[in-house]
């Protein structure tokens, strides 16, 4: 297929704001791929499924020399056109336009599997003298392009397409594609049933295969394979708990690390993955290590907790003192020693070929009793009570506390497990709750003596796809690094993820999660969300966490005056 073809549904997409419009363009499109679905991923400014985290590894400075040789004109040129233009899909437009027009007739003979092709290589190449091969196959498809479909490709390579389609739109298209619901009540049952099947597989070219064969319940899980993690919504106290999960229920500690999916291949393999799908495997030789000697069973998906604590006092510590084990890519064993982690298994949802979602949670756990070997220091159940009465869940809640640990779970007994879902099967406790989990946006550079570093950022929680703003936030982080999660460390990362500047304003990927304590929530026409934190403060820096998990704007709302 002609890679025109795509550019124009690009084209279309970044016309218009409004969601239905968007389903109903994608729809059309999804038509049109039925035989490829993996050109899917190219809607999602992606080349690679959702779950598969290989990055193309291409910085702006890379894009800004590849422009430049496409368009035979120096970096220092092609820079000048980003200050004037703020986005190097543009420039890459501008540059070859100007090219092209002196190239009489030309068109282009770009395919979108040429397309795809070449920027899948881009992953497998690293290392020495890399870069050149990097720029030479960007270049290759630039040479081929017209100057629109370049703005497209360079915006791919650097996984910002701008056309606002986030998953739940994709979603939507593929239900009206496959399904053509005939009213809001059919539309709302096939949407549940693909978003179920999503969270599973968190591969939409797998999913528009399926559902358009009308076989979306044979997706199957597969070690290896991540699946979205249940999520739990909060309680505001015990009695609370008990309305939403029921009587009698589990009350586990809930502990201050950080979520791991564990998943034993049948080919003995175990790998280790984020909340967000990322594969940590290589970072924690501990898990595997645990896992291998203490876990019964060929093939099996654990839910679990890796916790820290201090290997001299055996103290459990909370998550941001091991959250630098997550990124970590060299050192490894010394880490290990230096930030040991116990893990703390809570669920398991595969088994031995067998999918357990459906299987009541009292049973699940009975499971994991009876193929995990406790180790302390090792490997552990989420410590966990079975009761009705709250003076004994008040009593196991201080247990929790004293022991240095965030809090509780309540669990419904006898709930499945929801990949993916908020769904209140069970719900987190935590004494001192004022705290959301928000992206970052954008940010101001400081002035004075904090100049040469961000010091304000913008922070938003998410209605469906949509990023809504409800603060600014400039307390919390450090001036001096030793101190904590420091404004240089934040300015470091933030850089890299820099789409446009003007100004002091710099507007950045949404990809950083930080933890936001604030007072309360205002209704406050400011922001886009309609509200403000007052006294916001950031809290922890949540490497292990993506988009997908910030709060809500529900969430957000149900707070104010509270
Ligand atoms: P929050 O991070 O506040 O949304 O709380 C939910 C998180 O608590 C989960 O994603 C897990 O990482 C963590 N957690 C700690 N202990 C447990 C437990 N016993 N059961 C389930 N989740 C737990």
């Amino acid at each position: 297929m002609e890679y025109k073809k795509i550019c124009d549904v690009y084209h279309s997409l970044e016309s218009t704001t409004k969601g239905l419009e968007k389903t109903e363009i994608l729809a059309k499109f999804l038509r049109e791929i039925h035989d490829e679905p993996e050109l899917i991923y190219l809607l999602q400014g992606n080349v690679f499924a959702d779950y598969d985290h290989r990055e193309l590894g291409i910085s702006h400075q890379l894009v800004i020399k590849t422009i430049g040789k496409a368009g035979g004109i120096s970096d220092a040129e092609v820079v000048d056109e980003f200050k004037k233009l703020g986005d190097l899909g543009k420039v890459a437009e501008f540059v070859l336009g100007k090219k092209k027009q002196q190239m009489a007739l030309f068109s282009s003979k770009l395919s979108i599997e040429k397309v795809m092709t070449n920027l899948r290589r881009l992953p497998s190449l690293e290392g020495k003298g890399t870069v050149e091969i990097k720029i030479g196959l960007i270049v290759e498809l630039l040479h081929s392009a017209t100057p629109k479909e370049a703005k497209y490709i360079i915006r791919t390579v650097l996984s910002d397409l701008k056309i606002g389609v986030g998953s739940g739109i994709l979603r939507d298209a593929i239900v009206r594609y496959c399904f053509k619901p005939k009213d809001i009540e059919e539309k709302k049952v096939y949407s549940v049933a693909v978003q179920e099947a999503y969270d599973k597989s968190t591969d939409f070219a797998e999913i528009l295969a399926k559902a358009c064969n009308n076989e979306l319940a044979k997706i199957k899980l597969k070690p290896g394979k991540p699946v979205k993690v249940m999520l739990f919504p909060k309680a505001k106290n015990i009695d609370d708990a008990f309305r939403i999960v029921g009587k009698p229920a589990a009350f586990e500690y809930k502990y201050d690390g950080f979520r791991v999916m564990i998943n034993k291949e049948e080919n003995g393999k175990i790998k280790i993955f984020t909340r967000r799908l990322e594969e940590v495997t290589k970072q924690f030789p501990d898990i595997v290590e645990y896992v291998k000697s203490n876990v019964k069973g060929k093939s099996f998906i654990l839910d679990a907790e890796a916790v820290g604590f201090n290997a001299k006092t055996k103290k459990y510590t909370d998550f941001q003192a091991i959250s630098q084990r997550i990124r970590r890519k060299y050192d490894i064993e010394g880490m290990r020693k230096r930030l040991p982690i116990e893990l703390a298994v809570f669920d398991i949802i595969y088994f031995e070929g067998d999918n357990l979602i459906e299987m009541p949670f009292s049973k699940r756990r009975k499971l994991i009793k009876k193929i995990v070997r406790e180790e302390v220091f090792k490997i552990v159940l989420a410590k966990q009570i079975i009761t009705d009465d709250g003076g004994i869940v008040e009593k196991f809640y201080e247990d929790a506390i004293s022991e240095n640990q965030e809090g509780l779970m309540g669990k419904n007994l006898s709930a499945p497990y929801k990949p993916g879902a908020r769904v209140g099967y069970a719900v987190k406790l935590k004494p001192e709750d004022k705290d959301f989990d928000l992206i970052i946006t954008g940010a101001e550079w400081g002035t004075g003596k904090r100049a040469g570093w961000l010091t304000s950022f913008d922070v938003a929680c998410k209605n469906n796809d949509e990023f809504l703003q409800v603060g600014k936030v400039s307390t919390g982080l450090k001036e001096k690094p030793e101190e904590g999660l420091s404004f240089s460390e934040m300015t470091e990362i933030l850089k890299k993820l820099a789409v446009e500047e003007s100004g002091r304003k710099v507007v950045v990927k949404p990809e950083i999660v930080v933890a936001v304590q604030y007072q309360n929530v205002q209704k406050s026409p400011t922001y886009s969300s309609g509200h403000a934190l007052r006294f916001p403060r950031i809290v922890r820096l949540r490497e292990d966490r993506g988009a997908g998990d910030i709060a809500t704007l529900e969430e957000v709302s149900g707070e104010v005056g509270g």
